[in-house]
Parts: structure tokens; C-alpha cells; sequence
């Protein structure tokens, strides 16, 4: 089928006004939060599920790739489509039902947090913010299944999820985590694996009471191997936190600019903060700890947290970007992985921003560079791929929170055995490939 008569059977099933073809729309789908540049051929906005469900079915008769899209925030290229189509999720955009006696919500996949925390009563709030200025969409962070720092308390996006509206490639809409016999099962299967399964149109999510009192307590370190003892003192000592995120290195480029900071911890505890900070303020000389502040936050404002606003200031300044990998290692590996991190970006020559949240062994990184220089962007991808290797041999897994998108996409791992069964479920669900090719399965 010529590419004008494929493009006409999509304009009968959306109209016209929402098949976006020309070079400006093209550029402005080109990229995500970090800037990867990849073009796609056009951009197609649905508004209900049975446009989905046609839309693959066309995509699939003709081979034609198609990668969702919610709001682009993805660290690492998750919503770019090398060719063929980006599927806008952004029309569906309905807050379906508040049930604040279940504490349930369900709104469109194309629906952001923040459009959802305006309709919900004041003492309740959905927990994970991954970008740190509720602009995610629902689809896109069950997607990811993506956490944030608060996800040491409240889990990831995938366990706070009680049921999903799923398209898959032959156009088939699936109602999942109904009152059948394989009630909250079969909806895990489309959580994380990166929209390569099935188009997210619904979701219904448990909400959570809000805190009375929140406090945060930022420490700054000379080292970061202090921040991550500290974190495992505090959790020996039962001490309940909501989140513990270390923010490390060159993220404090320009707003921190004091050169004995090495780390800084952030975290934030549901009760009055006296006896914690007594307790480290006596662990001072121990952990070299240069600053205990402690912060009353207004538990109805998320977010909650400002380390992603450094990063996002920092980076806006430098007019830099970042190839970012995010990965999960064994608690005890945690200290030998920041050193490889820092091993890589020191041979490259890059700067490195690395935030630890150890109580999800959790590690995000990148590489800053300059994107309009072309020998930079080179030695950020070849940092990344290094970087992978070398973690590949402390048996991290990568993609977590952040799914891997573009960043991983063609590196070579050894395979196994949950990827070889993920790979024949794609088989069965999308047998042309079209959706979402080359995501999740690194080197696929
Ligand atoms: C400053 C900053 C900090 C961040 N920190 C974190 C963090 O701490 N933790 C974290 O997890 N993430 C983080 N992120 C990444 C990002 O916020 C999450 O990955 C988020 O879930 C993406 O949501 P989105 O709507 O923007 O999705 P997009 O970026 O548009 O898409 C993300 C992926 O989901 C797929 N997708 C989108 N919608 C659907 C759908 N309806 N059905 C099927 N697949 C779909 C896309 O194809 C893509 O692969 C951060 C981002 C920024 C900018």
C-alpha cells in the first residue's frame, strides 16, 4: 500500500486534524526529556480505544512501527520512533471516576498526575511522581512501571495498579484485573514492559491517604559512601522514612557550588524529625556529614522532593544532556557500582549525575554532554555501552523505573531465560513487531 492510501485509512478512522505529518510536527515528536533526535514519519492522535485498537490493526496489515507516546518525559528515548508512527496518547485525557470510599481512581492512559491530583479530595494523592513536576501520563508510567523516591514506602506505579484497558496489535480491547478467576494477574504482563505488548488506554489506581505531617532532612556529605551508610544505619535502626534519595557528584554543578560537597541525602519522614537528627548529628565525625537541615513540607504539595529540580536547572544552565542508564545491583554491590560509574566517566572525559535510592538498590546515571557536539554525543554512548558491560558483570538489571528505550537499544547482553519467554509472548501478541520494536529486550 502506498503511503497516501495508508495514511488516507488512518484518516478515516481519526479525521484529518489528528494526523500530523508535516516537518514541524515531525520535529516536535522527535525527542523525549533528553533530547534523541529520531524523526518520526507522522504522529496519529486517538481519542477512544476502538481508534486504537484500529489504528494497530491498519499499522499491522502494512508493517508500520508504532511507539506510544504520553508526555515525553522518558530519560531514555522510551516515546521515539526511529521511523513510522508515535501514537499520541494525549487525547484520551479524562479523569473517568474518583471513589473516595475505595480510595480508587480510573482515568484515560493519556491523563498526567497532575491533572489527577486536582480532582482528588485533599487527604488523598497518588504517591509516585517519577519526573518530580507530576507531568508523566498514566500509560506512560505504568509503561515504565516507574518509581519515584517516595516508592521506598509506596512501592512502584505497578503496585499501586488495580486494573488496566488494554489494546494489543490485532485490535483486541482487554479489561484486565476484573472480578474473573485470574483476577490482578494478567495486567502485570503489560506493567513495565515499555508499551512493546499493548496500548495502555485505561488505568484504575489505588490512591493513598495523604500524610498529616511530613518533614524532609537534607544531609550533605563529603563522600557518598557516607550518604549510603547512613541510609543503612537508619534502616537498622527502624527508623520509618518515605524516601531516602542520595543525589551525587555533578548534578550540583551549579546551584551547590561548595567544593567539599560530595553527596547530598534527601529524605523525608512522616513524624517530628528531633531525635533523628540528634541521632546524626552524633555520626558526624564517623560519616565526615558537613550539614543537617531539616524542612516542614506542606504534605498537600507534592513534589515532595528537589533533587530532580537541580538536575533539570542544572542541565538548563549548562545547556548540556544527558545518555542516562538506570539499573538495580544487590545492596552490598552498591558502593562497587558508584565506583564503576565514576571509572567510566572519568576515562571518557564526561560528567556524571548519579541519584541512589539504596532502599530500592536502585541507581540512576548519566553522562552529561553537549548535544550539538558530535564527538561529545559519541563518548556519551560509548560511556554508556562501557558502562553496561561493567555492570553486566555485577549482575545488575537494567531499565528499572525508566524502562530502557533508545540509551540501551542495540547493546549485546547475555540472554536469559525471562527474556527468551518475554520474547515469545511479543510473538503471540505482536506478530508483525510493530509495536514499540527494539525496547526492552536490549540487543534484540
Ligand atoms: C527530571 C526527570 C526525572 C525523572 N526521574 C524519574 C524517576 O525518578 N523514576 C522514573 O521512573 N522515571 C523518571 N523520569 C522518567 C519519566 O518521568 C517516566 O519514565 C514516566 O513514566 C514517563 O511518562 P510519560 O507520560 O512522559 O511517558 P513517555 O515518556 O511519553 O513514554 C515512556 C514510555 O512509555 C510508553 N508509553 C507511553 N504511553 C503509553 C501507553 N498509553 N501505552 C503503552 N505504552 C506507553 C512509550 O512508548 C515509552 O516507551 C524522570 C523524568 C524527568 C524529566
Amino acid at each position: 500500500m502506498s503511503k497516501e492510501s495508508f495514511l488516507s485509512s488512518l484518516e478515516k478512522i481519526v479525521g484529518k486534524d489528528n494526523i500530523l505529518s508535516a516537518e514541524i510536527d515531525r520535529v516536535a515528536y522527535s525527542f523525549s526529556a533528553y533530547n534523541i533526535w529520531s524523526k518520526p514519519d507522522f504522529v496519529i492522535r486517538p481519542a477512544y480505544p476502538e481508534e486504537v485498537a484500529d489504528i494497530l490493526v491498519e499499522c499491522s496489515k502494512n508493517g508500520i512501527p508504532i511507539v506510544p507516546r504520553g508526555n515525553g518525559t522518558s530519560l531514555v528515548g522510551g516515546p521515539i520512533s526511529s521511523s513510522g508512527a508515535i501514537m499520541s496518547m494525549r487525547r484520551m485525557n479524562s479523569v473517568l471516576e474518583v471513589n473516595p470510599d475505595d480510595m480508587t481512581a480510573t482515568v484515560e492512559a493519556g491523563v498526567c498526575l497532575r491533572e489527577l491530583l486536582k480532582e482528588l479530595p485533599e487527604d488523598l494523592f497518588f504517591p509516585v511522581d517519577p519526573d518530580g513536576l507530576c507531568l508523566s501520563t498514566f500509560g506512560g508510567m505504568v509503561a515504565e512501571n516507574s518509581a519515584s523516591p517516595l516508592s521506598l514506602f509506596y512501592g512502584t506505579v505497578g503496585e499501586s495498579i488495580m486494573g488496566l484497558e488494554v489494546v494489543t496489535a490485532d485490535g483486541s480491547i482487554w479489561e484486565l484485573g476484573a472480578t474473573i478467576p485470574c483476577e490482578g494477574k494478567m495486567e502485570k504482563l503489560f506493567i513495565g514492559t515499555e508499551g512493546t505488548l499493548g496500548v495502555i488506554t485505561k488505568v484504575k489506581v489505588r490512591l493513598r491517604r495523604r500524610p498529616l505531617r511530613l518533614f524532609g532532612l537534607t544531609v550533605d556529605f563529603s563522600h557518598v559512601g557516607d550518604a549510603l551508610d547512613l541510609y543503612s544505619r537508619l534502616s537498622y535502626r527502624g527508623e520509618l522514612m518515605l524516601g531516602y534519595t542520595i543525589y551525587y557528584r555533578d548534578i550540583f554543578e551549579v546551584h551547590l557550588p561548595d567544593e567539599r560537597l560530595g553527596a547530598r541525602a534527601y529524605t523525608i519522614i512522616p513524624h517530628e524529625p528531633h531525635s533523628l537528627v540528634e541521632f546524626i548529628k552524633e555520626l558526624s565525625e564517623e560519616l565526615e556529614i558537613l550539614q543537617v537541615d531539616v524542612l516542614e513540607l506542606d504534605p498537600r504539595i507534592l513534589p515532595y522532593w528537589k533533587g530532580n529540580t537541580y538536575l533539570m536547572e542544572n542541565l538548563k544552565t549548562t545547556g548540556k544532556t544527558v545518555n542516562f542508564v538506570s539499573f538495580t545491583t544487590n545492596s552490598d554491590l552498591l558502593h562497587e557500582a558508584v565506583s564503576r560509574i565514576d571509572h567510566v566517566g572519568a576515562r571518557m572525559k564526561l560528567n556524571t549525575v548519579t541519584i541512589i535510592n539504596p532502599g530500592l538498590n536502585w541507581i540512576l546515571t548519566g553522562f552529561s554532554y553537549d548535544s550539538l557536539d558530535n564527538k561529545s554525543r559519541e563518548r556519551a554512548h560509548k560511556a554508556v555501552e562501557m558502562l553496561a558491560q561493567s555492570l553486566e558483570e555485577l549482575g545488575a538489571s537494567f531499565g528499572y523505573g525508566t524502562g530502557v528505550g533508545f540509551n540501551m537499544a542495540g547493546l549485546k547482553f547475555k540472554e536469559l531465560d525471562n527474556e527468551a519467554l518475554y520474547k515469545k509472548i511479543k510473538k503471540v501478541l505482536d506478530p508483525s513487531g510493530i509495536m514499540n520494536p527494539g525496547k526492552v529486550v536490549l540487543g534484540d
